[in-house]
């Protein structure tokens, strides 16, 4: 098993990697099982996946401060699909929480923004990412940062956000609520999304 931060080559049962510390590649599959995704798309998650996953990341960010590897919060940024009255809000308060207390953000708080407010957040986006970049930026209804009747190719407010995640570390963590429908079409037609969730 390689380590996708150092490339150092692991044991295929280790749960991090022996040099650097970071959590090594899972495969978390959706709890209904009725959507197919890349291998790697690991970040889509049910309750149960969304926990090892977060006490996983917790044990990697402290495992590679010990060995003076900066940890990418990037690791954090997730996609939480489920109908409304789901909890995905009350979620994501715990999920802030339980990071502010293991040191992996340095503020409890949450900006929240629906997907109709991301067109006034990406007018100077750079600037909101930093100014949220201790703590987690939440979108709900995620699915509407892609236009109904979506085709493959066409540039997305989701594409906007995506590619400015790649520019720099700078930014809060992301976490993205939507419901599926409508939503995990698109993630399956654009797999390199996968390297923001991952
Ligand atoms: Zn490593």
């Amino acid at each position: 098993m390689e380590c996708t931060r150092c490339q150092s080559i692991n044991r295929s049962t280790a749960k991090y990697c022996k040099k650097c510390g970071a959590a090594l590649p899972i495969n978390v599959s959706l709890k209904n099982g009725q959507l197919q995704f890349e291998p790697d798309f690991n970040k889509i998650v049910g309750l149960q996946e969304l926990k090892t996953m977060i006490q996983r990341e917790i044990i990697a960010a402290r495992n590679m401060k010990k060995v003076g590897f900066p940890y990418n919060k990037k690791n954090l940024n997730m996609i939480l699909l489920g109908n409304t009255g789901t909890g995905k809000n009350k979620l994501v308060d715990i999920v802030a929480r339980v990071y502010f207390k293991n040191g992996i953000t340095s503020k409890p708080d949450i900006k929240s923004i629906s997907a109709v407010e991301f067109n006034e957040f990406s007018k100077n986006m750079a600037a909101n990412l930093l100014s949220a970049k201790d703590g987690i930026l939440f979108i709900d209804n995620a699915h509407q940062l892609v236009p109904d009747g979506y085709k493959p190719g066409e540039i997305t407010q989701m594409d906007k956000l995506y590619a400015e995640l790649e520019k720099t570390t700078e930014h809060p963590i992301i976490v993205l609520a939507s419901k599926a429908e409508g939503f995990s079409k698109y993630l399956e037609e654009n797999p390199e999304v996968n390297i923001m969730v991952n």
